[in-house]
C-alpha cells in the first residue's frame, strides 16, 4: 500500500556522515564546510578530529569528536580515526555510514537519492575505486610469511558509503580496536583496510560509482550541468595545479576558491550569505 511504501522511504536522518579531520585544518577546511553543506545536515554529521576545539564546537553547534588519535599523517593515526568512526556509527543506530575527507563538498538531496536505491539490510560498498585494477597486498599469515591478496577499494578522498547491515558484518574485524590490528595486517592505509574487510575477508563487491570524486582526478572535466547531480565533490592538488570543478554563480574564483560556496548557493539559493539572483 501506498502507506507502507512512503514508511520504508530513507530519510537524510537515517544517514550517518562522518567527516575525518585534524586540529590544523579546523580553520582552513573545517569552518568552510561547517558554513556549508554540514549546515543542512548537522544533526547526522559527525566530525572526526584529533584536538581539542570548544570555541568551534560552540560556535558552530557542530558535533565534533575528539578521537585522541594522534595528529600524525602516520597509517596508524588514521586507522585509529576510521576506527572511532566505525564505532560511532554502530552505535548510532542509523542506516548508512559514509564517510568524507574535509576537502569533500556532499550533494545531500544527490546522496539520499543514491542510497534510497539500495537496502540497508542488504550489503552494500559504494565508492570510486581509485585504481582502474584491483590492490594487490601482502596480507600476513600467522608469524611465518605472507600471502597475496587483491581486491578493489574506495578512494576514501572521495568518499564512499557502506549500509548497516554489512558494517555489522564487519565487526569481527573493525570495532573496539580489531580495526588497527586488521589494517596492521597487510601494511596499507584506512580506505584499503576497509576494502581488504569487504571484499578480501567479506566477499561483498564494491559496487563502483563515479559520482563521488576526488582532487585526485581532473575535476575541470566534470561537465558543468552535471555538478549538481554529484554524490561528492572535492578540490585541491593535481599534477601540481589548482584543480576545483567549473562552475558559474555568485563567488569569482577570486572569493571562492573552492568552489564550495557557489556549489552550495546554487543548491540553497535562500541561504541569508548568498548573492542574490541578479535578473537580467
Ligand atoms: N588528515 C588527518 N591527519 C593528518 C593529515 C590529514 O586526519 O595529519 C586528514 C585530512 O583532514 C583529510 C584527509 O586526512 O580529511 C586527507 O588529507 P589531505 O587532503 O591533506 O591529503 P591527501 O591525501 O588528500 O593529499
Ligand atoms: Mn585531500
Amino acid at each position: 500500500s501506498k502507506k507502507s511504501r512512503s514508511r520504508d522511504l530513507l530519510e537524510f536522518k537515517d544517514i550517518f556522515i562522518a567527516v575525518k579531520t585534524t586540529r590544523k585544518y579546523h580553520k582552513s577546511r573545517l569552518e568552510l564546510l561547517i558554513q556549508t553543506w554540514v549546515s543542512q545536515a548537522k544533526e547526522q554529521t559527525y566530525i572526526f578530529t584529533d584536538g581539542e576545539d570548544k570555541e568551534l564546537r560552540i560556535r558552530t553547534g557542530a558535533n565534533i569528536i575528539n578521537t585522541n588519535c594522534s595528529a600524525a599523517h602516520t597509517r596508524q593515526a588514521l586507522c585509529c580515526k576510521m576506527s572511532v568512526e566505525y564505532d560511532k556509527f554502530i552505535e548510532s543506530q542509523k542506516k548508512w555510514f559514509c564517510h568524507v575527507d574535509d576537502d569533500n563538498y556532499v550533494i545531500l538531496p544527490s546522496l539520499l537519492r543514491l542510497l534510497s536505491s539500495y537496502h540497508h539490510s542488504q550489503d552494500v560498498y559504494l565508492g570510486r575505486p581509485s585504481l582502474d585494477h584491483p590492490i594487490e597486498a601482502a596480507e600476513r599469515v600467522k608469524s611465518d610469511g605472507s600471502v597475496s591478496v587483491k581486491f578493489w577499494f574506495a578512494t576514501g578522498g572521495a568518499g564512499f558509503c557502506i549500509s548497516r547491515g554489512l558494517a555489522l558484518k564487519m565487526s569481527p574485524w573493525a570495532s573496539l580496536g580489531n580495526f588497527i590490528s586488521t589494517a596492521e595486517r597487510i601494511r596499507l592505509p584506512d580506505d584499503c583496510t576497509i576494502g581488504y574487510i569487504i571484499e578480501a575477508l567479506l566477499e561483498v563487491t564494491l559496487t563502483h560509482t563515479h559520482l563521488f570524486h576526488s582532487h585526485l582526478e581532473n575535476l575541470q572535466k566534470l561537465p558543468t550541468d552535471t555538478v549538481l547531480e554529484q554524490v561528492t565533490l572535492s578540490f585541491g592538488g593535481f599534477k601540481n595545479r589548482r584543480n576545483v570543478v567549473s562552475i558559474v554563480g555568485g563567488f569569482s574564483l577570486a572569493e571562492d576558491p573552492t568552489r564550495f560556496k557557489t556549489v552550495h548557493c546554487l543548491l540553497y539559493p535562500d541561504t541569508n550569505w548568498c548573492p542574490k539572483l541578479q535578473h537580467r
